[in-house]
């Protein structure tokens, strides 16, 4: 498959289904899946609700409980290589708490995800195009909670938490200085990094989940090129987003600290969907500045840059509300 010629067709924006595997306990629970592969193509599903009427989702990929990391790598790969070629890419995981955006993103030790696979094969392509180019990497981890961000590759946590900003700079790109930039040299660096990150991300937290799927985790590779033939240099930017759960926060129950942060998340997810949908349908004036998430990125959407959405959703019936949510979602920037 010409993998260019179709993003070229259709933009710059691409955007992948995947529902996870209905978990041990909702299977004991008698619980049976509202999405419906079978009668669907690779790119479609349906979601069969209580009274069996069928609602229909198109997508550019539709990954089933059974694929595994390896075939989303696939898919995702062509995407994701394009830094080398001076492109910036954005990749997001967005999706309900539960749905699978970190094991899509980080993965666990036995099945790693797209973070660890994408700066292994970039490793690969930079050594097999070593005699024409050059290129070095680096790698910064950094989280947004409540519109603030926070460094997460920070050696000595103990040290008070730098307060980091967003600054534009001279040639017009947004920037976050004193962010913490990890070169890395292979493979066998990265794990321990993006561990070290990952762990990072809960402290000041009593539970570590719950933190964890209240802010935006994101892994920023910066990829700094030189052709040795001409000399020309580039330097791009990878994002790879594991986004903050969509799941709305019932008005009642929220109230306080947990009220304040579910605004900030809504405010956030949908200023992300807002700039995306401009994108898609190129209206002229993309609202960037409504968040830090977009602000930040954005360099990196728009443009000739490339963006990958994965839309996570469950599929258990007991989370269909929220599964039609993310869906639209989707829809709204397809
Ligand atoms: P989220 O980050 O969206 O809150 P997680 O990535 O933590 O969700 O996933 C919730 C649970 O489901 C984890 O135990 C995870 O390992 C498991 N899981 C998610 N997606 C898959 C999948 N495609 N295959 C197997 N297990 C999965
Ligand atoms: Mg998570």
């Amino acid at each position: 498959r010409l993998y260019n010629e179709v993003i070229e067709l259709k933009g710059n924006i691409r955007v992948f289904c995947r529902c996870r595997p209905l978990k041990q306990d909702e299977v004991a629970n008698g619980s049976t899946s509202i999405v419906d592969f079978e009668s669907s193509q690779e790119n479609e599903l349906q979601i069969i609700s209580s009274d069996s009427s069928r609602k229909q989702f198109k997508f550019d990929y539709v990954f089933k409980p059974e694929d595994n990391q390896e075939a989303v790598l696939v898919q995702t790969l062509p995407v994701v290589t394009s830094v080398l070629d001076g492109y910036n890419v954005c990749i997001f995981a967005y999706g309900q708490t539960g749905t699978g955006k970190t094991y899509t993103m980080e993965g666990t030790p036995e099945n790693r995800g797209v973070n660890y696979r994408t700066l292994e094969e970039l490793f690969r392509l930079s050594n097999e195009r070593s005699s024409i180019m050059r290129y070095e990497l680096f790698v910064s981890m950094l989280e947004v909670y409540n519109e603030k961000i926070r460094d997460l590759l920070v050696e000595n946590s103990d040290e008070p938490a730098k307060k980091l900003e967003i600054k534009q700079s001279a040639e017009g790109t947004q920037e976050v200085p004193g962010l913490v930039e990890a070169r890395v040299h292979g493979t066998d660096e990265v794990w321990g990094l993006l561990t070290l990150g990952g762990r990072a991300r809960s402290v000041g937290s009593t539970n570590a989940n719950e933190l964890s799927s209240r802010s935006h985790c994101l892994l920023r590779v910066t990829v700094v090129g030189e052709n040795l033939i001409n000399g020309n240099k580039t330097k791009s930017h990878l994002w790879l987003v594991d986004l903050a759960g969509s799941e709305r926060v019932g008005k009642i129950l929220a109230e306080g600290d947990r009220l304040k942060e579910s605004q900030f998340i809504n405010k956030s997810l949908s200023a992300l969907g807002d700039v995306i949908s401009a994108l898609a349908s190129k209206t002229s004036h993309v609202p960037y500045r409504n968040s830090k998430l977009t602000h930040m990125l954005q360099s990196s959407l728009g443009g000739d840059c490339k963006t990958l959405m994965f839309v996570q959703i469950s599929p258990n019936v007991a989370d269909l509300g929220e599964t039609l949510c993310s869906l639209n979602f989707a829809s709204r920037v397809r």
